[in-house]
């Protein structure tokens, strides 16, 4: 009833200041929280430090009885917990890092009613010793954190997560608030369906971070890139270097550590208490970047990242969020930067070519990968392609990106398209960019003579041109769809049914001019 509705808008709000200390809801808070107090079910979009604790955490406090927490971040757990006991709330967890004597004691503690949050990783809870413990405590509400890990087509899936839908069955009348960071439609979508959460209502929060400045700028010295990049914007601040392999890290940090900079690596092949220690220093130290593979970040909470940089491309749109998301979190400004060069994406589409995972879930992901591609190579507004991919429409261009700061020079490529993938086409489909670069400008390598390319139409047509600009050329021509690249291992371009128009001088295309020799001369300057 209204009445009803009322009061536990009051309770909530009355919660949130006794509590936390805070004045009043932020974003979709209040609404989300109204939602389940009333007994409701829902699925909650958030960004990184958009508030979701609260979500779950007042509507714990304000209904009668114990609320599930589950959570896949174990070390999370305790911070959270401790947290909540700091300002007088009875909260504990149970996961595997408690001894038996600790966590018999929890159980007791959950069996007599005494605890407002419990705390539990997945597994744990659909044991049926534990299922069986809630049938007889007063359940009022089930939390799923970090809800993404239920879907295989998110970056962080967690087979434990698909038997949390038996919760659905077991306590029919609980509500259910699942909640994550980062869910693109399709996610979504997965998320309701294997929650069975069909019904919830769905709060999407935007998730524009404002502060954070993007930057993709064209690979060509990564290392003196990153390094320049960090030296004139971020001298003294701390931030997280991200590479796509542990060897890379490990020479990364070496590297930037004889620069000077105060460094550490982290990554799933050093042993657990470096990692930890690694990680303390970054959170707790002044100005220092962590270099790191994926491996790092979940649940890390430090506020005052100042940059991301990404010297390898991330997996997906996703994973590029949610990592670049570790930036400002305090709300000053930050910069989200990346090198990206055409090898990362023919490396990333050999990793998805070789794992393990389904035909589906390839293809899913090569799509994401696409996506991703896309948002590099465009010459629109970053913000707005990112938040775009997300389901978001940000209506101008947000005047806090690389594109939007340098306006990207376009000019009429449909010349240059056409010679670029002629030349794949009279060279059989079978080369990568390095030859037909060689082809284009008529540079007579051993290659060139093997196969007679000197005898080709094309050959020698793009001389006019550097070997830079037809590198952009040509990732642009994959990143538009015209081109693919093989899959199997070469490089080779092959093309696409799209790229026949462009071929045939019937359709026209835009192209950005080239940076890389923008990239040089800064680099010159500098050494
Ligand atoms: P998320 O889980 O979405 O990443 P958190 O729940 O950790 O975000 O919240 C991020 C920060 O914002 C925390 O320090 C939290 O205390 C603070 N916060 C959340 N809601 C409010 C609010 N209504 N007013 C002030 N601070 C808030
Ligand atoms: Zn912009």
């Amino acid at each position: 009833s209204q009445v009803l509705t009322r009061n536990g808008r009051d309770k909530a709000l009355e919660t949130l200041q006794r509590v936390y200390g805070y004045d009043a809801f932020r974003g979709q808070q209040a609404g989300i929280i109204d939602h389940v107090i009333a007994g409701g079910d829902a699925l909650v979009l958030m960004p990184t430090g958009g508030g979701k604790s609260l979500c779950f955490q007042i509507p714990a406090l304000v209904r009668p009885g114990i609320a599930v927490v589950v959570s896949p971040l174990i070390a999370l757990m305790r911070d959270q917990v401790d947290a909540l006991r700091q300002v007088g709330v009875n909260a504990a967890y149970l996961n595997s890092s408690l001894d038996w004597r600790d966590a018999a004691e929890v159980e007791r503690q959950v069996a007599q009613g005494e605890l407002d949050l419990i705390y539990v990783a997945p597994e744990r809870l659909v044991t049926p010793r534990f299922l069986e413990l809630l049938e007889r405590s007063r359940v009022c509400l089930f939390a799923l954190d970090e809800a993404h890990c239920v879907s295989q087509w998110g970056h962080d899936f967690r087979p434990e997560y698909l038997q949390l839908s038996i919760l659905h069955e077991r306590f029919p009348t609980v509500p259910r608030v699942a909640l994550t960071a980062t869910a693109d439609e399709q996610t979504r979508a997965d998320i309701q369906a294997r929650l069975n959460l069909g019904d919830a209502k769905v709060f999407i929060d935007s998730f524009d971070r404002p502060n954070i400045t993007y930057r993709v700028v064209p690979k060509q010295e990564p290392r003196r890139q990153l390094w320049s990049f960090i030296q004139t914007h971020h001298a003294e601040d701390a931030g997280i270097v991200y590479c796509l392999s542990r060897a890379k890290v490990d020479d990364t940090a070496a590297w930037l550590a004889a620069q000077g900079r105060d460094v550490v690596p982290y990554h799933a092949g050093l042993d657990a208490q470096t990692r930890e220690a690694n990680q303390d220093r970054f959170i707790k130290g002044e100005g220092v970047i962590v270099v790191a593979t994926v491996a790092f970040g979940m649940g890390i909470d430090k506020p005052n990242v100042r940059f991301v940089a990404h010297v390898d491309l991330p997996k997906s749109m996703e994973a590029y969020y949610q990592e670049t998301g570790r930036a400002g979190r305090d709300g000053l400004p930050a910069d989200a930067w990346m090198a990206y060069g055409l090898s990362d994406v023919v490396a990333m589409r050999q990793m998805l070519e070789s794992s393990e995972a389904p035909a589906e879930v390839k293809r899913v992901e090569k799509h994401k990968l696409e996506a991703l591609i896309g948002f590099c190579e465009t010459a629109e507004c970053r913000r707005q392609v990112l938040l775009n991919y997300f389901g978001e429409v940000l209506p101008a261009p947000c005047g806090n990106c690389d594109t939007c700061l340098e306006p990207v020079e376009t000019f009429d490529g449909s010349i240059v398209a056409q010679k670029a993938l002629a030349a794949v086409y009279r060279t059989g489909q079978m080369f990568g960019t390095g030859h037909l670069i060689d082809v284009l400008r008529g540079t007579v390598t051993e290659k060139i003579t093997k196969f007679n390319h000197d005898q080709i139409k094309t050959f020698g047509v793009g001389s006019d041109m550097t070997k830079q600009e037809w590198g952009s050329v040509y990732r642009q021509l994959v990143a538009a769809g015209f081109l693919k690249v093989d899959h199997e291992g070469y490089g080779a371009l092959h093309l696409t049914q799209a790229a026949g128009p462009v071929l045939k001088g019937q359709q026209g295309i835009r192209l950005r001019r080239d940076n890389q020799a923008a990239v040089k001369k800064s680099l010159r300057a500098q050494r």
